[in-house]
């Protein structure tokens, strides 16, 4: 999958693209990344790129010209028009199933804002979407470029060091994930779930299915309620969330075989 990114500050993004999942998808050619300098396409000598809103106000908004010559130009580096999405507050809050979707495309033009914002004639002539990482605005539209480049990169085959890894993740199905633990055995009086010693891999499905499902009723009980008709359980399981996870918190501490520990963990 390749990916342009037209930006004021191509620096932002190298140490990200050199680290990680990302870095690894970089390095394994599963990603290229192109980063466009839309600086080097400001008009004049001194290369500007934003200028004073029409109606008054302040701020500074972005030029349409620099932006469009930026993206044509990056459009017409390599065959194939890419999807054009521009980083917005105003676009559609990203979630998983917008990723799966994103993923899929071969190319995609990300196009990161800064200022006031950029001319609207610019989005309505070029942008095909729009993508917000949330319902709280940003100095620029990089971060939130590089958390979709992030969660794209994730769902690529290949990515993953561990091919079934994404599927488990928290919002690949309705579920959010279920807890994690490795050593040591024992952490702060706090034991690890028996069942995930009893070398059981039946047992451990089980489990963690199970895990999930509880975890999503008392954290995201909305996740559940999308289903047609809700789920009736999921109301009372968020009510019951911070007791019922004392006792399972307890019944963990007694297996650690510290009888104090119980106790503790109510701290
Ligand atoms: N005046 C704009 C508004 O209220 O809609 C906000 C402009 S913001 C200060 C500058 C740039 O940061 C935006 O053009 C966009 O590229 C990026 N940005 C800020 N918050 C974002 C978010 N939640 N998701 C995606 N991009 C964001």
């Amino acid at each position: 999958m390749r990916f342009d990114v037209i930006t004021l500050f191509p620096d932002l993004f190298r140490e990200f693209l050199a680290a990680g999942i990302v870095g690894r998808a970089v390095e394994k050619r599963i990603v290229e990344v192109m980063l466009h300098d839309l600086r080097s396409h400001g008009d004049g000598a001194y290369r500007k790129v934003d200028d004073t809103p029409y109606g008054g106000g302040g701020g500074m908004v972005l030029l349409a010209g620099p932006l469009s010559r930026c993206l044509d130009g990056a459009q017409a580096a390599v065959s194939g028009r890419g999807r054009v999405v521009l980083m917005s507050p105003q676009g559609r809050p990203l979630d998983q199933a917008t990723c799966r979707r994103l993923a899929r495309e071969p190319r995609l033009l990300l196009v990161c804002g800064r200022y006031e914002g950029i001319d609207e004639r610019f989005v309505e002539t070029r942008v095909d979407e729009e993508v917000s990482i949330g319902d709280y605005v940003l100095s620029g539209g990089e971060l939130p470029a590089m958390v979709l480049m992030e969660a794209l990169a994730r769902l690529l085959p290949g990515a993953l060091g561990d091919a079934t890894a994404a599927d488990r993740d928290s919002f690949s199905g309705r579920l959010l994930d279920h807890p994690h633990y490795t050593r040591p055995e024992v952490f702060e009086g706090r034991g690890v779930p028996g069942v995930l010693l009893s070398g059981d891999h039946a047992a451990v499905e089980r489990w963690r299915a199970e895990e999930a499902r509880r975890i999503t009723r008392r954290k995201r009980p909305d996740l559940l309620a999308t289903e047609a008709g809700g789920d009736p359980g999921a109301e009372r399981d968020q009510q019951a969330g911070p007791s019922s996870d004392r006792t399972r918190d307890d019944a963990m501490a007694k297996r650690a075989d510290r009888p104090d520990a119980a106790q503790r963990g109510r701290s």
